[in-house]
């Protein structure tokens, strides 16, 4: 099958989502109910639903789309993105055609070594008691590990200990805070319940060895033992773009990459665009994106300042992207075996580990950020975004099926995308086409 499978689908985007379907079926020799889990029509189970979260009443959609040119280290990668704002799944789609061209994204992935914590109190004192949890780091291990034989088994577990001494937030006359840090491999997990399971298992007998009192035992969402980085290495001459040569777009990307470096208000906004694609293709294949969010938002702050996730700059006649973030993803635990939907993205998305799927999420992220920060130093991103946005405007003001993109190039073309103007140009309809376009006929 990997043969038969491009993630360059030209004209993809113009085809009507039938036809899209259509074409995706063809290269996975999907069947039709498999067709029908992917639209998503018959949706998660409300039963199911019930078993996932407390108090369910029902189930909520969101638009599910692919990212198209997508290739990291050699491989094609169709992104199943589940997003509700116009344009992100374009632009991984552009920003994945240009790097293409240049060679694709190279990628790579830390192993799955997620830190779990244990609060550590009224232990006397802190050298004493670090020094009693490592030299007992062998039979903690052990404990650890025997709440988890299969993982163990899988070649994963616990694989290390560390115990940090931090100043006490009131001040010196406070307690300074012993904080155990337990490493474990969860391999194809996020392994959150896991490493949970872990560090409450290892707190008595944490307790017994300090004397002291355990409170917190959980896992730290600063995954910053399991990052994935990305890189591409784009020519000048591919950069050239909406009338300006490829020297010119490129400087405005490397300007963009220094304003975010020097300035969180900048960096959180840059962010946000890079977490616009991972959060997308994380919803799709049943991750927890808030997890992720919250690692790669502290580690963009790993110095004292909050910093951009991912950084361009010129070298030797090429533009070089770089982004390097933690991410905490799972192929087994969770919601990802259970959602029908999840499965069929993640078998459209190919990736046959948690350390794949970790190296296309960064390229994602940077393909992303491309295709922002090359909007933002040359046009400005509006003139694409408004393009987008009269859609959901047309609809909102009424309109519906071919009327929705008549209606939004006219706003374009008036300028003016407000939902006011749309219902203007619906109003000056003849009654009958009126009727057609808000589907009232
Ligand atoms: P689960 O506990 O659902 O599942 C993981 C289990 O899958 C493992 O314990 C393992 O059990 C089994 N498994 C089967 N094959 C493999 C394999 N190849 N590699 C690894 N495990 C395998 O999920 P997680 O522990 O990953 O926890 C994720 C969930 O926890 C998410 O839903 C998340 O939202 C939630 N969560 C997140 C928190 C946070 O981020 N702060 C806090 C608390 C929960 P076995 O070894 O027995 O076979």
């Amino acid at each position: 099958m990997s043969d038969t499978v491009t993630s360059r689908i030209s004209g993809f985007h113009k085809l009507p989502l039938q036809e899209r379907l259509k074409e995706l079926a063809r290269m996975f020799h999907f069947t039709p109910a498999e067709l029908v889990q992917l639209q998503g029509s018959d949706g998660l189970e409300p039963a199911l639903a019930n078993q996932m979260i407390e108090n369910a009443i029902g189930t909520f959609s969101l638009p599910l789309g692919v990212g198209l040119n997508l290739q990291v280290n050699d491989r094609d990668y169709i992104v199943p993105m589940v997003v509700e704002e116009p344009s992100v799944v374009a632009a991984v789609s552009v920003a994945s055609k240009i790097v293409r061209e240049a060679g694709g994204f190279t990628a790579e992935a830390d192993e799955s070594m997620m830190i779990g914590q244990i609060q550590v109190t009224r232990y006397g004192d802190p050298t004493e008691a670090s020094q009693k949890i490592l030299d007992a780091r062998e039979d903690i291990l052990a404990l650890a590990n025997s709440f988890h034989p299969q993982m163990v088994r899988r070649g994963g577990g616990a694989k290390d200990l560390e115990v940090r001494v931090l100043p006490p937030p009131e001040g010196p006359r406070g307690e300074p805070l012993l904080i155990v840090h337990l490493i474990i491999d969860t391999q194809e997990a996020m392994g959150a319940n896991m490493v949970n399971t872990a560090a409450e298992g290892v707190a008595p007998l944490i307790e017994q060895l300090t004397g002291g009192k355990v409170y917190l035992r959980i896992l730290s969402n600063l995954a910053d033992r399991r990052l994935a980085r990305a890189m591409c290495r784009i020519p000048l001459a591919l950069l050239e773009d909406f009338g300006m040569p490829g020297e010119v777009i490129a400087e405005g990307i490397a300007q963009a990459s220094r304003f975010a470096q020097a300035d969180p208000y900048r960096a959180a906004t840059h962010n946000k665009g890079v977490m616009n694609g991972i959060d997308s293709v994380a919803i799709a294949t049943g991750q927890d994106w808030r997890a992720i969010e919250a690692g790669a938002h502290a580690f963009a702050c790993r110095d004292g300042q909050y910093r951009p996730l991912s950084s361009w700059f010129l070298e030797e006649g090429h533009l070089v992207g770089r982004i390097e973030l933690p991410l905490a993803l799972g192929t087994v635990g969770g919601p990802i075996k259970i959602h029908a939907g999840v499965q069929m993205a993640l078998r459209l998305l190919r990736t046959q580990s948690a350390r794949e799927l970790a190296m296309v999420f960064a390229a994602v992220g940077l393909a992303q950020n491309f295709a922002a920060l090359r909007a933002l130093g040359s046009v400005g991103i509006q003139k694409g975004h408004m393009a987008m946005h009269a859609r959901s405007v047309a609809v909102t003001a009424g309109a519906r099926g071919i009327w929705v993109e008549k209606v939004a190039n006219l706003l374009v073309l008036a300028g003016h995308v407000k939902v006011e103007k749309a219902r203007e140009i619906l109003a000056s309809l003849p009654a009958e086409e009126a009727a057609a376009a808000t589907g009232t006929g």
